[in-house]
Protein backbone atom coordinates (compact mmCIF):
# COMPACT_ATOMS: atom_id res chain seq x y z
CA UNK A 1 0.00 0.00 0.00
CA UNK A 2 1.56 3.17 -0.72
CA UNK A 3 2.58 5.10 2.24
CA UNK A 4 0.41 8.01 2.56
CA UNK A 5 -2.88 5.89 1.84
CA UNK A 6 -1.20 3.91 5.04
CA UNK A 7 -0.70 7.28 7.18
CA UNK A 8 -4.18 8.59 5.99
CA UNK A 9 -5.87 5.18 7.42
CA UNK A 10 -4.35 4.65 10.39
CA UNK A 11 -4.48 8.68 11.35
CA UNK A 12 -8.22 8.01 10.39
CA UNK A 13 -8.70 5.17 13.25
CA UNK A 14 -6.76 6.72 15.63
CA UNK A 15 -9.58 9.45 15.76
CA UNK A 16 -11.94 7.14 15.55
CA UNK A 17 -10.65 5.65 18.38
CA UNK A 18 -9.70 9.02 20.03
CA UNK A 19 -13.58 9.87 19.56
CA UNK A 20 -14.68 6.37 21.18
CA UNK A 21 -12.47 6.73 24.30
CA UNK A 22 -13.86 10.56 24.74
CA UNK A 23 -17.34 9.77 24.40
CA UNK A 24 -17.40 7.12 27.22
CA UNK A 25 -15.49 9.19 29.37
CA UNK A 26 -17.37 12.19 29.16
CA UNK A 27 -14.38 14.52 27.18
CA UNK A 28 -14.50 16.62 24.19
CA UNK A 29 -12.66 15.75 21.09
CA UNK A 30 -11.75 19.01 20.27
CA UNK A 31 -9.43 19.59 24.09
CA UNK A 32 -7.43 17.31 22.07
CA UNK A 33 -4.14 17.48 20.31
CA UNK A 34 -2.52 14.66 18.97
CA UNK A 35 1.35 14.96 18.67
CA UNK A 36 2.23 12.72 16.17
CA UNK A 37 5.88 11.58 17.24
CA UNK A 38 7.81 11.20 14.32
CA UNK A 39 11.26 9.96 15.47
CA UNK A 40 13.46 8.02 13.66
CA UNK A 41 11.10 8.56 10.45
CA UNK A 42 12.53 10.13 7.27
CA UNK A 43 11.52 14.33 6.57
CA UNK A 44 9.66 12.85 3.79
CA UNK A 45 6.91 10.76 6.06
CA UNK A 46 6.36 14.44 8.01
CA UNK A 47 5.51 15.70 4.68
CA UNK A 48 2.96 13.31 4.04
CA UNK A 49 1.73 13.82 7.55
CA UNK A 50 1.54 17.76 6.95
CA UNK A 51 -0.40 17.10 3.65
CA UNK A 52 -2.91 14.83 5.80
CA UNK A 53 -3.75 17.91 7.56
CA UNK A 54 -1.34 17.35 10.63
CA UNK A 55 0.18 20.01 11.94
CA UNK A 56 1.77 18.87 15.76
CA UNK A 57 4.96 16.46 14.96
CA UNK A 58 7.40 15.09 18.09
CA UNK A 59 10.96 14.36 18.12
CA UNK A 60 13.35 13.29 20.90
CA UNK A 61 16.58 14.33 19.83
CA UNK A 62 17.82 18.11 19.61
CA UNK A 63 19.94 17.74 15.96
CA UNK A 64 17.18 15.24 14.53
CA UNK A 65 14.82 17.99 15.01
CA UNK A 66 16.84 20.60 13.82
CA UNK A 67 17.34 18.80 10.73
CA UNK A 68 13.99 17.68 9.70
CA UNK A 69 12.76 21.21 10.42
CA UNK A 70 15.01 22.51 7.92
CA UNK A 71 14.23 20.13 5.32
CA UNK A 72 9.87 20.77 6.29
CA UNK A 73 10.73 24.73 6.05
CA UNK A 74 7.81 26.48 4.73
CA UNK A 75 5.17 23.77 6.19
CA UNK A 76 2.54 24.49 8.58
CA UNK A 77 4.09 22.33 10.95
CA UNK A 78 4.46 23.01 15.16
CA UNK A 79 7.26 20.86 16.32
CA UNK A 80 7.66 19.56 19.57
CA UNK A 81 10.74 18.61 21.78
CA UNK A 82 9.67 15.10 23.71
CA UNK A 83 13.29 14.02 24.96
CA UNK A 84 15.99 14.15 27.68
CA UNK A 85 17.61 17.43 26.92
CA UNK A 86 21.27 18.48 27.58
CA UNK A 87 21.82 21.69 28.46
CA UNK A 88 24.67 22.12 26.27
CA UNK A 89 21.72 21.18 23.19
CA UNK A 90 18.93 23.53 24.97
CA UNK A 91 19.93 26.36 21.95
CA UNK A 92 19.47 23.99 18.95
CA UNK A 93 15.99 23.61 20.48
CA UNK A 94 15.16 27.00 22.08
CA UNK A 95 15.40 27.95 18.08
CA UNK A 96 14.02 25.09 15.90
CA UNK A 97 11.25 24.08 18.52
CA UNK A 98 7.79 25.61 19.27
CA UNK A 99 6.99 23.30 22.15
CA UNK A 100 9.65 21.64 24.99
CA UNK A 101 7.94 18.97 27.43
CA UNK A 102 10.51 17.98 28.97
CA UNK A 103 11.62 21.04 30.93
CA UNK A 104 12.58 19.06 34.38
CA UNK A 105 15.62 20.95 36.11
CA UNK A 106 16.45 24.88 36.68
CA UNK A 107 19.85 24.79 34.50
CA UNK A 108 18.17 23.74 31.60
CA UNK A 109 15.08 26.42 32.21
CA UNK A 110 18.14 29.25 31.89
CA UNK A 111 19.93 27.59 29.16
CA UNK A 112 16.71 27.40 26.86
CA UNK A 113 15.67 30.96 28.02
CA UNK A 114 18.98 32.55 27.05
CA UNK A 115 18.91 30.90 23.45
CA UNK A 116 14.79 31.88 23.06
CA UNK A 117 15.77 35.62 23.20
CA UNK A 118 16.34 35.63 19.44
CA UNK A 119 12.99 33.84 18.77
CA UNK A 120 10.23 36.52 17.21
CA UNK A 121 8.88 38.22 20.80
CA UNK A 122 5.34 37.03 19.79
CA UNK A 123 6.65 33.50 19.91
CA UNK A 124 7.78 32.68 23.13
CA UNK A 125 9.03 28.70 23.73
CA UNK A 126 6.32 27.12 24.67
CA UNK A 127 7.37 24.81 28.23
CA UNK A 128 5.92 21.65 29.73
CA UNK A 129 7.15 20.62 33.23
CA UNK A 130 8.35 16.67 32.86
CA UNK A 131 7.00 15.34 35.67
CA UNK A 132 8.60 11.98 37.30
CA UNK A 133 5.57 9.45 37.88
CA UNK A 134 7.57 7.01 39.64
CA UNK A 135 6.13 6.59 42.92
CA UNK A 136 10.33 5.20 44.29
CA UNK A 137 11.45 8.90 43.62
CA UNK A 138 14.97 6.96 45.12
CA UNK A 139 15.27 4.06 42.63
CA UNK A 140 18.23 3.69 40.62
CA UNK A 141 19.80 7.22 42.33
CA UNK A 142 22.94 5.99 43.48
CA UNK A 143 23.42 3.11 41.72
CA UNK A 144 24.42 4.74 38.40
CA UNK A 145 21.91 5.76 35.69
CA UNK A 146 18.52 3.44 35.33
CA UNK A 147 17.55 2.99 32.34
CA UNK A 148 14.25 2.55 33.08
CA UNK A 149 14.37 5.92 34.51
CA UNK A 150 12.30 8.56 31.81
CA UNK A 151 13.58 11.57 33.33
CA UNK A 152 11.57 14.35 34.69
CA UNK A 153 11.10 16.40 37.83
CA UNK A 154 9.63 14.92 41.88
CA UNK A 155 6.52 16.70 41.91
CA UNK A 156 7.99 18.69 45.11
CA UNK A 157 10.24 20.43 42.78
CA UNK A 158 7.23 21.30 40.50
CA UNK A 159 6.26 24.49 41.91
CA UNK A 160 10.02 25.77 42.22
CA UNK A 161 10.30 25.22 38.09
CA UNK A 162 7.16 26.53 37.66
CA UNK A 163 8.14 30.20 39.00
CA UNK A 164 11.93 30.14 37.33
CA UNK A 165 9.84 28.95 33.76
CA UNK A 166 7.11 31.85 34.16
CA UNK A 167 9.87 34.83 35.29
CA UNK A 168 11.04 34.29 31.69
CA UNK A 169 10.18 36.14 29.37
CA UNK A 170 11.35 34.51 26.53
CA UNK A 171 9.60 31.38 27.48
CA UNK A 172 5.57 29.97 28.15
CA UNK A 173 4.49 27.92 30.83
CA UNK A 174 2.13 25.90 28.81
CA UNK A 175 1.32 22.97 31.62
CA UNK A 176 3.18 19.59 32.87
CA UNK A 177 3.77 16.37 31.05
CA UNK A 178 4.47 12.75 32.53
CA UNK A 179 5.31 9.49 30.80
CA UNK A 180 3.56 6.13 32.88
CA UNK A 181 6.36 4.23 34.12
CA UNK A 182 6.99 0.59 32.80
CA UNK A 183 4.89 -1.79 34.82
CA UNK A 184 2.76 0.93 36.47
CA UNK A 185 -0.89 1.34 36.09
CA UNK A 186 -0.92 4.22 33.75
CA UNK A 187 -4.08 5.35 34.45
CA UNK A 188 -3.25 5.80 37.75
CA UNK A 189 -0.12 7.73 37.36
CA UNK A 190 -1.58 10.18 35.12
CA UNK A 191 -4.67 10.82 37.23
CA UNK A 192 -1.72 11.70 40.04
CA UNK A 193 -0.53 14.09 37.26
CA UNK A 194 -4.10 15.72 36.25
CA UNK A 195 -3.62 16.65 40.79
CA UNK A 196 -0.56 18.67 39.77
CA UNK A 197 -2.19 20.27 36.58
CA UNK A 198 -5.03 21.40 38.23
CA UNK A 199 -2.03 22.65 41.26
CA UNK A 200 -0.01 24.54 38.59
CA UNK A 201 -3.28 25.79 37.25
CA UNK A 202 -4.79 27.44 40.18
CA UNK A 203 -1.13 29.60 40.43
CA UNK A 204 -0.79 29.66 36.36
CA UNK A 205 -4.20 29.88 34.66
CA UNK A 206 -2.88 29.63 31.02
CA UNK A 207 -0.73 26.55 31.87
CA UNK A 208 -3.59 24.02 30.90
CA UNK A 209 -1.68 21.37 28.87
CA UNK A 210 -1.34 18.04 30.04
CA UNK A 211 0.82 15.99 27.78
CA UNK A 212 0.16 12.19 29.18
CA UNK A 213 -0.02 9.01 26.82
CA UNK A 214 1.26 6.96 23.93
CA UNK A 215 0.33 4.59 21.43
CA UNK A 216 -0.24 2.03 24.74
CA UNK A 217 -1.64 4.06 27.29
CA UNK A 218 -3.38 6.93 25.13
CA UNK A 219 -7.13 5.38 26.34
CA UNK A 220 -5.36 6.07 30.03
CA UNK A 221 -4.33 9.66 29.34
CA UNK A 222 -8.05 10.57 27.62
CA UNK A 223 -9.79 9.40 30.85
CA UNK A 224 -7.24 11.13 33.20
CA UNK A 225 -7.72 14.34 31.65
CA UNK A 226 -4.98 14.50 29.14
CA UNK A 227 -4.70 17.57 26.31
CA UNK A 228 -1.84 15.89 24.42
CA UNK A 229 -0.82 12.32 23.37
CA UNK A 230 2.06 11.65 22.08
CA UNK A 231 1.49 9.15 19.64
CA UNK A 232 4.47 6.99 17.71
CA UNK A 233 4.24 3.47 16.17
CA UNK A 234 -0.04 3.43 16.01
CA UNK A 235 0.33 5.80 13.19
CA UNK A 236 3.88 5.85 11.83
CA UNK A 237 4.70 2.01 12.62
CA UNK A 238 6.78 -0.18 13.98
CA UNK A 239 10.23 2.26 14.08
CA UNK A 240 13.24 1.00 12.49
CA UNK A 241 15.50 -0.38 15.20
CA UNK A 242 18.56 1.63 14.16
CA UNK A 243 18.27 5.45 15.15
C1 LIG B 1 8.75 7.76 21.41
C2 LIG B 1 7.95 8.54 22.41
C3 LIG B 1 6.54 8.58 22.32
C4 LIG B 1 5.74 7.82 21.28
O1 LIG B 1 5.75 6.45 21.58
P1 LIG B 1 4.83 5.40 20.76
O2 LIG B 1 4.76 4.24 21.66
O3 LIG B 1 5.54 5.13 19.49
O4 LIG B 1 3.51 6.05 20.53
C5 LIG B 1 5.88 9.37 23.25
N1 LIG B 1 6.53 10.06 24.21
C6 LIG B 1 7.86 10.03 24.31
C7 LIG B 1 8.51 10.80 25.41
C8 LIG B 1 8.62 9.26 23.43
O5 LIG B 1 9.94 9.24 23.55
Amino acid sequence: MERSEQLRGRLRQLNIHIEQVCAQSDRDPRDLTVVVVTKTWPASDIRRLADLGVVDVGENKAQELASKAAECEGLNLRWHFIGQLQTNKAAIVARAADCVHSVDRARLVTALAKSAVDRPPERPLDCLIQVSLDTDQDSGSDCGPDPSHRGGIAAAGCDDLASLIAAQPSLRLRGVMGVAPVGADAFLAFTRLKQLSDHVVSTYPDATWMSAGMSGDLDDAIRAGATHLRVGSAILGDRPYLR
